[in-house]
């Protein structure tokens, strides 16, 4: 049975609070590619590696498999260009 991937939700570690698997997918650093944390985060809810092998390159799969964390520094900066994205939506 497929999981109905518009309806998840779960607690965000870097963000503190309750985010959709679709804010996920949409606030990579990037703007392209997922969240760096999108197969730890999802792995234990759903097939989330099959669910990226089917919407994206193999090549962006690899990118998010060998995804490092990042320094609090970029990491913050990151958030804040991401929340700036948002209020302009
Ligand atoms: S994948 Fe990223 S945005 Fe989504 S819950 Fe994990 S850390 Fe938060």
């Amino acid at each position: 049975m497929a999981i109905d991937t518009d309806n998840l939700e779960q607690r965000c570690p870097r963000l503190g609070n309750r985010v959709t698997f679709q804010y996920c997918l949409d606030y990579g650093s990037d703007g392209r590619l997922p969240c760096w944390k999108v197969i730890d985060c999802w792995w234990e809810i759903f097939d989330i590696l099959t669910y990226l092998k089917d919407n994206f390159s193999e090549e962006d799969v690899k990118a998010l498999e060998t995804a490092r964390p990042k320094s609090k520094i970029t990491s913050l900066v990151e958030l804040i260009e991401q929340a700036k994205k948002r209020s302009t939506k």
